[in-house]
C-alpha cells in the first residue's frame, strides 16, 4: 500500500475559520496517524483574489493550532502543468470551447427551469463549426473551455458519505479554463492530486458534485483517483447557516478572544462523530483517537461558546512555566507568580482573565457589604492585622473574628470574602489573602 498523502488546500481568500479548520485537521490527523504526508497547497491560480496576506495568515494559524505541514505547494507556480493537462484533455476529445455570455447561459438556466427540466449546460458549443468558433473568437474574445462528461453515473464510496452515485447527465460540463486564460479550480486541483500522490481527500460536502466530475477528469488523464470523504458541514448551534456568522469565527478572532489551540482542536476533531468530545491536551492523543469512519452524514451543530469551558479545562492543567510570560505581561511580581497562577488558574475560562483578577489584587477590590453586615465587617476589619498578609492570615484572622462576634459558618465567612474581593464566590480565601495588596474595605 502507498504512502499516505493528503492535503489541505485553501484558497488565499480569506483567513481559515471554524469550517474550514475542520478540513485542515482531520486531512492532518490522517496523515499523522498513518505517518503519512501532509500537503499545504494554495489554492491560488485566481491571481486578484488571492492574496499573500491571507497565505501568511493561513500559515499563522495553522503554526498557532501545531499543525504542521510537511511542504507547501502552490497552484499559480505549477501552470504549465495545467496546461500540459489541458492539451491531453483537448487531444482526447474531452476539451471544448464554448462562448456563451453569462447573460445567455443565465437566460438558458431559465428556460429550462421553466420547463421543469435541472439547468445543465446544454452543449450547444459542441455543434459550432470551426468557421462559427472564429467568428465568435473574433467578436467575443477567447471562450471558455469545458470538460466534455461522459453521460453516465459517477460513483464512489465516499469515506463519511457511504456509496455515491450521480448521474453526470444532472451535472453541467464544468469549464475548466476560464475565457482570460485563468485555470480554475477543478483541473488545477485534478493535477496536483494526481502529480501529488495524493491518496486521500477529505473536504466539505459542498463539494461532493466536483468530486464527481473530478473523478472523470482523473479517468480522462487515465489516473486513479485518490479516496474521498465529504464532512458535513457545520450550522450554528440552532441548525442555521454558519456562513453568515463567519467573520467571528475566524481562528484569529478566536484567537484574540483567548481560545486555546487544544480547546479548538479538542472540538472539531471529534464534532459530528459518534465519539464524545473531550479535552486533549497533546496532539499524540487527538491523532490516536481520531477515525474518520466515526463520522456522521448529518450537519454539525457548533457553538462557540464551548470553546471558552473548554478553554478554561486546558489552562488548569498548565504549570506556572507555560503561562509565565503572560503573568510577567501583567506586572506580577516574580515572587507572588506562583500564588498568583495556583489562585487564578481554576477561576478563568482564558488568559484574558488574568487581568481583571490581578488589578483586583494590586488595586483593591470595591468592597461590598450588605446593609446588615455593616457593624459586623467594620469590626473584624479592625481586627485584621496589616500587611503582608500570609498564607495563616485567614485561618487566624477569621478565628478571631468568630471569637469577638459570635458569628460562624456562612455568617461569618460571606460577608468577609464579599468586603475583600467583592465576590460571593471565588478561590480559596486563605490562598488570597497572601495576594491582596490593598484592602479597600479597612477604610
Ligand atoms: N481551494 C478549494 C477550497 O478551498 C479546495 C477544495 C479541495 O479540497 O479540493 O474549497
Amino acid at each position: 500500500m502507498s504512502q499516505t498523502i493528503t492535503r489541505f488546500a485553501p484558497s488565499p481568500t480569506g483567513y481559515i475559520h471554524v469550517g474550514n479548520l475542520r478540513t485542515a485537521l482531520m486531512n492532518y490527523l490522517i496523515a499523522r496517524k498513518a505517518g503519512g504526508t501532509f500537503i499545504l497547497r494554495i489554492d491560488d491560480t485566481d491571481p486578484e483574489r488571492s492574496k499573500e496576506e491571507y497565505v501568511d495568515g493561513i500559515k499563522q494559524d495553522l503554526t498557532w493550532l501545531g499543525l504542521h505541514w510537511d511542504r507547501v505547494e502552490r497552484q499559480s507556480e505549477r501552470l504549465d502543468r495545467y496546461h500540459a493537462a489541458a492539451d491531453e484533455l483537448r487531444e482526447k476529445g474531452r476539451f471544448y470551447e464554448a462562448f456563451e455570455t453569462p447573460t445567455e447561459l443565465d437566460l438558458k438556466r431559465k428556460k429550462q427551469l421553466n420547463m421543469g427540466k435541472p439547468p445543465v449546460y446544454d452543449r450547444a458549443a459542441l455543434n459550432l463549426s470551426d468557421a462559427e468558433k472564429d467568428a465568435l473568437r473574433a467578436e467575443r474574445g477567447a471562450g471558455v473551455w469545458r470538460f466534455k462528461l461522459d453521460q453516465q453515473r459517477i460513483e464512489w464510496s465516499d469515506g463519511i458519505l457511504g456509496d455515491i452515485s450521480i448521474d453526470a447527465a444532472s451535472v453541467s460540463d464544468p469549464v475548466l479554463i476560464r475565457g482570460d486564460g485563468q485555470i480554475l479550480y477543478t483541473l488545477a486541483s485534478v493535477v496536483d492530486d494526481t502529480d501529488m500522490g495524493v491518496t486521500h481527500v477529505v473536504r466539505g460536502s459542498d463539494h461532493v458534485t466536483n468530486t464527481a466530475t473530478q473523478i472523470q477528469i482523473m479517468q480522462a488523464l487515465e489516473h486513479d483517483h485518490p479516496s474521498f470523504a465529504h464532512h458535513s458541514l457545520l450550522t450554528g448551534p440552532q441548525g442555521e447557516a454558519l456562513s453568515k456568522r463567519l467573520g467571528v469565527l475566524a481562528l484569529r478572532d478566536l484567537r484574540e478572544q483567548g481560545i486555546e489551540p487544544f480547546a479548538l482542536l479538542s472540538l472539531m476533531a471529534r464534532l459530528g462523530s459518534s465519539d464524545t468530545v473531550d479535552l486533549r491536551t497533546d496532539m499524540a492523543e487527538l491523532i490516536d483517537g481520531f477515525d474518520i469512519d466515526s463520522f456522521g452524514a448529518a450537519p454539525t451543530k457548533f457553538d462557540v461558546k464551548d470553546l471558552f469551558p473548554l478553554t478554561g479545562r486546558y489552562l488548569q492543567t498548565r504549570s506556572l512555566e507555560d503561562v509565565q510570560p503572560q503573568i510577567n505581561d501583567l506586572g506580577v511580581p516574580a515572587d507572588q507568580a506562583a500564588q498568583f497562577w495556583s489562585v487564578t488558574r481554576e477561576n478563568i475560562e482564558t488568559l484574558h482573565d488574568l487581568g481583571p483578577w490581578w488589578a483586583m489584587f494590586r488595586d483593591g477590590a470595591e468592597p461590598v457589604i450588605d446593609a446588615e453586615d455593616k457593624e459586623f465587617v467594620a469590626q473584624a476589619m479592625a481586627m485584621l492585622p496589616e500587611m503582608p498578609f500570609d498564607e495563616n492570615t485567614w485561618g487566624t484572622w477569621t478565628a478571631s473574628v468568630k471569637e469577638a462576634t459570635g458569628r460562624k459558618g456562612r455568617g461569618l465567612f460571606r460577608p468577609l470574602r464579599l468586603a475583600l474581593t467583592g465576590q460571593e464566590h471565588g478561590p480559596e480565601m486563605a490562598a488570597v489573602m497572601p495576594l491582596l495588596q490593598v484592602v479597600k474595605a479597612r477604610g
